[in-house]
């Protein structure tokens, strides 16, 4: 099978220039609706699919009789705030005929940077996956300034596939992948997988191609970069044809970036390596058991609360002698967590409100260390 049909959760990012006629400024119904096809049956063989995808300011700006060329970042975040409505309602109509739910999805850097923000918007999306229904996100141009934009939906898509621990990254391109040196140079030949970004490979990677969208083959190394990290596969295949994702999984011409380590080993890796812990929780026998057989860190297994953490800072887990046998993505800020050491769901809802979490770590924010595995 197909890396791509195998996968079980799948990020594809579809650029302006795919989804916005270029000539008209309308969005190319009859392509849009081969690639609602495809995502139906990625769907159907079981993966989670989560849309990125650019064309608002494409879309926005012919509307609002904005000029040719270049705009200026006032005049292209105009033009978003005016094409995301149109755009949104495209992807929600396609999917609404496939008996698919659609939801809009707009963040801005920090969203995915910072880490309380980063779990709401993890946690949001998680819920959404799990209703069946499929995100469609674009940055949020129209509060996004220039220092602290994405400006490209090639990161933006790899820092969400990283986020959401993504099997495949798709960037579906105007082009069908990497060449050597840019593709009508004489000698240019196609890349059709590797395993590392050198600098090599960066150097192949040419000025931005098409008229509409920000991308180019150099956001998409940087996507790569991201994805690779993460332990996301990606791939950047041509989405001029009808279908484009089945062609993918039908061998199509593409080029496959390929990740050493799986997206949950490289998250541990993440949780386990390069971040410090600012705080401690104490926990009982039952409590580690149940973290040696993977499950989730209750906060009715913990003892004592210690430090001044908030909410997506890394803890210690440790027993009374204090030595630390896990860390994790703390769920909750210290004072909360004080608050509801030692507590059942139901009391910690009597507590805290509607505001609660079931665990204080997630399984999935939570590593073994010192000689410990889950
Ligand atoms: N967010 C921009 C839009 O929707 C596109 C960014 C990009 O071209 O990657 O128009």
């Amino acid at each position: 099978m197909s890396k791509l049909a195998s996968a079980k959760r799948i990020i594809v990012k579809i650029g302006s220039a795919l989804l916005v006629d270029q000539k008209t400024g309308a969005i190319k119904a009859s392509w849009l609706d081969s690639l609602v096809d495809d995502v139906t049956d990625l769907k159907i063989g079981g993966a989670d699919v989560i849309l990125v995808s650019s064309g608002a300011i494409a879309l926005g700006r012919r509307t609002l009789g904005l000029p040719k060329g270049k705009l200026k970042l006032d005049q292209s975040q105009a033009a978003a705030a005016v094409g995301q409505i149109a755009l949104a309602q495209a992807w929600s109509e396609a999917l609404r005929t496939r008996n698919i739910v659609a939801a809009q999805v707009l963040v801005t850097l920090q969203d995915t940077e910072e880490r309380r923000r980063y779990l709401n918007a993890r946690a949001t999306l998680t819920t959404l996956l799990a209703q069946g229904a499929v995100p469609v996100i674009n940055e949020n141009d129209t509060v996004a300034t220039s220092e602290i934009r994405y400006g490209d939906n090639d990161r933006l898509a790899a820092r969400v596939a990283s986020m959401m621990s993504g099997d495949v990254l798709v960037l579906l391109s105007d082009i069908d992948g990497l060449y050597s040196a840019p593709p009508n140079q004489k000698g240019a030949t196609f890349i059709s997988e590797l395993r590392e970004i050198t600098p090599e490979v960066e150097a192949m990677a040419g000025k931005p191609i098409s008229g509409v969208g920000s991308g180019g083959m150099i956001t998409k190394i940087e996507a790569g970069k991201i994805a690779l990290s993460a332990g996301c596969n990606m791939v950047i295949a041509s989405g001029h044809e009808m279908h484009p994702l089945k062609r993918i999984t039908v061998g199509a011409r593409c080029t496959w970036f390929l990740a050493e380590a799986s997206a949950m080993q490289s998250r541990k890796r993440w949780i386990a390596g390069t971040l410090q812990p600012v705080g401690k929780l104490i926990v009982d026998d039952g409590a580690k058991g149940a973290l040696i057989k993977g499950k989730s860190l209750l906060p009715a297994g913990v003892k004592f609360v210690e430090g001044n953490f908030s909410r997506g800072d890394t803890v210690s887990v440790v027993l009374s002698d204090g030595i630390e046998f896990a860390r994790g993505l703390v769920a909750y800020d210290a004072t909360d967590a004080k608050r509801i050491a030692g507590l059942k769901s139901a009391d910690i809802q009597k507590l805290l409100g509607n505001d609660v979490r079931d665990v204080i770590i997630h399984r999935d924010d939570l590593v073994m260390v010192g000689g410990e595995r889950n």
